[in-house]
């Protein structure tokens, strides 16, 4: 082989704020705070504070390449700098996700064995009950300034803006290996342990060009993003550091995602793209029922991701609000995007019945990402739109395995990492989730998709949300149950649902009896706790025959 005579440097994410600082040094990064008010500065400043912050990490608190610093934090300006500072001199950044369960909290801060914690306020009661049991940890940085330092008993409680006051800025990015560790993330474990995710410079600031790319999430310097999804799910879907990239503004929203704070920071800042999961959506949508005056003048793009964006919420935007959607599907063992739902220059002539169609499907794959689906053997099936299969993909920014080797070895012979989806591939490369791989229903030895039930019901207008299950049953092996929430007021019966869905799935497919609940329990990531209701109703028919 001859080798290309280009230059070798090295794809850091230092270089990512770097650029942004040199050639959108005045672009803005605002955020609504934990203490309060709304924080304004800009590229510049972000990158002399995250310079002042490596100084203090490697002069005051010791830490050195490699060691892992956890944060749990919401997405704010303090948050963004600790990113750029713990990446950017060697060592891995470790955001925690502080919705998990407790237990599950103190499990992976010491499988991961963090040095020292960054904790935003509204985290330090929940650290104080968890501190005995971290052994790894040294100390608490506290993301605040003296003014608002509370009163705690973890031991060795260090206020940040003390940490990196006397620090000078005056510091040059070190250069590395571009496989270098950057960032850990676990994934949320709704079966056993939760399980590392080990980023690298590489493979972030490749998919940074993704997230940029048109045919990704198109974000530029035009832009002013504001990612809802939180910084400790996958990564904010990387949009923080491909913000840096392109020199787009950033709106930070803090911990305050009710519909009425979302929409005024929307509104305020004149937010262009947005990301989060479908839940977050519901409660804007719901802000702006009440408040039908209320318009999305400047929003041009909305990614919904994390679930499947329900039909009547991507009709919504479309229609009422003329923003686009973009549903993407990916995972934090993909960085984590996979799939958009960009159209192509042959949808352009469709109908906006016949786009819905392509736009509800979760997406094609963007460059850099390998698909295929395979039946239970690992034979590859067709792309042909129908046929279902377990999803598989390869590319720069999938891993490769868990951190500390957990799970054993997690790809087939070609390399492909299998994500435990069950999804269809069309010609065209759009794909399309039928189901999670353990909440298919398989009834009489065929399936039956929970998603493609769950979205034909939540198209009722008095659905608010709506939760399908495989339950136990004599002759199937199992039938689907739907669980739904009511939307405020509504006396809907379960008579009514059916005849909903009798329109929409296949008469096989009806579910065998509704469950009206008052609330439906979620994952720390928002998606629906399946193996809770599984435990809660998984018997339910059984016991309905009994009696
Ligand atoms: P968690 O930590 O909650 O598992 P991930 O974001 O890694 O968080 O979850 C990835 C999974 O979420 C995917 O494998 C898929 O099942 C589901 N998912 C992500 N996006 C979509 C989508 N647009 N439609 C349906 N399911 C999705």
């Amino acid at each position: 082989m001859l080798k290309g005579l280009i230059q070798e440097r090295p794809l850091l994410i230092s270089s990512l704020i770097d650029f942004a600082a040199d050639y959108h040094g005045d672009t803005e990064i605002v955020s609504r705070t934990i203490e309060g008010p709304i924080h304004r500065y800009t590229y510049a400043d972000a990158r002399l504070r995250a310079k002042k912050l490596a100084q203090a990490l490697i002069g005051k608190l010791g830490v050195e390449p490699g060691d892992r610093i956890g944060t749990l934090a919401w997405n704010g300006y303090r948050h963004f700098e600790i990113w750029y500072a713990v990446s950017g001199m060697g060592a891995v950044c470790h955001t925690i996700n502080p919705r998990l369960f407790p237990e599950q909290i103190a499990y992976i801060v010491n499988h991961a064995e963090d040095k020292y914690l960054f904790v935003d306020l509204t985290f330090v009661p929940l650290l104080e009950a968890l501190a005995p049991s971290l052994s790894s940890v040294r100390g608490y940085v506290i993301m605040t300034d003296e003014a608002h330092m509370p009163e705690t008993t973890l031991a060795n409680a260090i206020c940040y803006e003390t940490l990196i006051a006397d620090c000078d800025g005056d510091y040059v990015w070190p250069e590395f290996d571009e496989m270098t560790a950057s960032s850990l993330c676990y994934t949320s474990g709704t079966t056993g342990n939760p399980k590392g995710v080990l980023y690298a410079h590489r493979s972030t600031v490749l998919h940074s060009f993704c997230v940029c790319s048109v045919d990704g999430l198109g974000l530029g310097s035009h832009d002013t993003l504001m990612p809802v999804v939180p910084m400790f799910h996958a990564n904010a879907w990387g949009t923080p550091y491909a913000a840096a990239m392109c020199g787009a503004k950033i709106v930070f929203p803090g911990a305050a995602m009710d519909g009425a704070s979302i929409y005024e920071l929307l509104d305020t800042e004149g937010v262009t793209l947005t990301a989060a999961v479908p839940t977050v959506w519901l409660m804007l949508m719901q802000h702006l029922a009440r408040n039908d005056q209320l318009t999305l003048d400047a929003l041009e793009k909305v990614v919904i991701g994390g679930s499947a964006a329900p039909q009547s919420m991507i009709e919504l935007f479309e229609t009422r609000y003329d923003t686009r959607v973009i549903h993407a599907w990916g995972m934090t063992e993909m960085s984590p995007l996979g799939t958009t739902g960009n159209l192509k220059a042959k949808h352009k002539d469709l109908s906006f019945e016949e786009k819905i169609a392509v736009q509800v499907k979760q997406g094609r794959a963007v460059y850099g990402v390998e698909m295929k689906i395979t039946d239970d053997e690992g034979n590859e099936l067709p792309r042909d739109g129908k046929t279902f299969g377990h999803l598989m993909v390869r590319g720069p920014w999938i891993t490769s395995g868990y951190f500390k080797g957990d799970g054993g070895n997690v790809l087939d012979e070609d390399g492909f990492f299998d994500t435990g989806d069950v999804a269809t591939l069309d010609p065209d490369g759009y794909m399309q989730i039928t189901d999670r791989a353990k909440d298919v229903i398989k009834s009489g030895g065929e399936w039956i998709s929970s998603i493609d039930l769950e979205n034909a019901a939540v198209d009722h207008p008095e659905v608010a949300e709506a939760a399908v299950i495989g339950v136990k049953h004599p002759k199937w092996d199992e039938r689907p149950l739907l669980l739904v929430v009511r939307t405020e007021g509504s006396t809907v019966d379960a008579e009514a649902i059916l005849d909903h869905l009798r329109s929409r799935v296949a008469k096989w497919w009806l579910p065998d009896d509704v469950v009206f609940v008052d609330e439906l329990p979620h994952t720390a990531t928002g998606k629906l706790l399946k193996t809770k209701l599984r435990d809660e109703y998984g018997d339910y028919l059984m016991q309905r025959q009994a009696g």
